[in-house]
């Protein structure tokens, strides 16, 4: 019998059926498609880091409990009285944990969508269905539509990203509220984008029973980390540490985690600096004649008149965006455009500008 056969006989069929999450190269590239920091660590900062792990027992496994590193978040969050934290390798990791500690075939996941695929992936390592709820046409929850799913299918698990991932708008608080108070079970507010937006959940995560605040460091400027953590009340994260991977957090990044949030004042002039910039770049983008959807969070959406050919332009011009087009009925033609370094960003704006221009001859 061949592998193939082999294979086809013992591998889930829904697994068998996709893909694996496909990253594009980017070697060469402006890199403007994965929401990451466009600035690098200060030189100083680096060798403070090269010291750190220099005391690294590489030797031995890392301090199961990651005790510094968790003590280290919460003197730099100012976490409210009460809550404890538990930390992933990235939030993709914690993802999977807490559907896996909740999620089962007779307890859906119910997501809005278009919004981080992750979220779907991880229904299905569950064994779960999953119930995505369109959003509106302006990307607003469609509060009524979520409430009804959630009421007929009762799910272990609703998944809310806020500010939202692809779409960039942040979610009223009223509206995420009448969700916790319809959820039979679970709620996981998901903050990756806390840094750039107006407003968070976090100060209220204990005001119900039924909901956690997920966060990573990967979009304020450490994403080669792999750090994000789940806040909420300690019973919850008990929970999920019984099916946490003991060692997920390697002694490397307990180490470095500390030193970069002791200087925390270089992530927030970054952030401040990008936050900066996307207002600049939405500006600019409308002046293009662009559809520019609000954003909260450290990307664009947009829709331009061709995405496909917009993509292939900017790549040729040596610059990666992400194509949405095809991937959700509300983003048809839409890019989703990560905030760059100024020069970046003048470079995308040129480009676009010259394609616009070229493809209406
Ligand atoms: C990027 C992203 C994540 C994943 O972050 P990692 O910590 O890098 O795994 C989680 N949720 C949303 C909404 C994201 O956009």
């Amino acid at each position: 019998m061949s592998v193939r056969a082999r294979i086809a006989s013992t591998v889930r069929p829904e697994v068998q059926q996709i893909a694996r999450y496909h990253v594009p190269d980017a070697r060469g590239l402006v890199k403007l498609d994965a929401m990451e920091n466009p600035y690098p660590l200060p030189p100083a900062l680096g060798r403070e880091l090269a010291d750190a792990i220099t005391h690294a027992k590489i030797n031995r496994y890392p301090d199961a409990d990651a005790s510094l590193a968790r003590a280290a978040l919460r003197n730099a969050l100012a976490l409210p009285e009460g809550v404890d934290i538990l930390l992933g390798n990235g939030s993709d990791e914690l993802i999977q944990i807490i559907a896996s500690t909740v999620a089962h075939p007779g307890g859906a996941v119910v997501a809005p969508e278009p919004s981080f695929v992750m979220y779907r992936r991880t229904a299905l390592i569950a064994n779960a269905p999953f119930v995505p709820v369109d959003l509106r046409a302006d990307f607003s929850l469609d509060v009524d539509a979520m409430a009804a799913a959630i009421e007929r299918h009762a799910p272990s698990l609703v998944f809310i990203a806020n500010p939202n991932n692809p779409t960039g708008n942040l979610f009223a608080r009223e509206d995420l509220e009448r969700l916790i108070r319809a959820a039979p079970g679970l709620v996981v507010v998901d903050e990756a984008y806390y840094a750039y937006a107006d407003a968070s959940f976090l100060p209220h995560v204990l005001e119900f029973p039924n909901v956690v605040v997920l966060r990573t460091v990967s979009k304020i400027g450490m994403a080669g980390l792999r750090l994000g953590y789940v806040v909420g009340h300690p019973d919850w994260i008990a929970e999920f540490d019984k099916l946490r991977p003991p060692y997920n957090v390697g002694a490397l990044v307990q180490e470095a985690l500390p030193v970069l949030l002791r200087h925390h004042e270089v992530f927030d002039a970054q952030a401040a600096a990008i936050r900066h910039e996307r207002a600049r770049l939405s500006a600019a983008l409308r002046e293009l004649d662009l559809d520019v959807f609000p954003s909260q969070a450290n990307f664009v959406l947009v829709r331009v008149p061709d995405a496909l050919a917009a993509h292939a332009a900017l790549r040729a011009a040596r610059i990666l965006v992400k194509n949405l087009d095809g991937t959700h009925a509300l983003l048809g033609n839409c890019l989703r455009i990560t905030v760059g370094t100024p020069d970046e960003n003048d470079a995308l704006l040129d480009a676009l500008a010259d394609h616009l221009k070229g493809s209406m001859k």
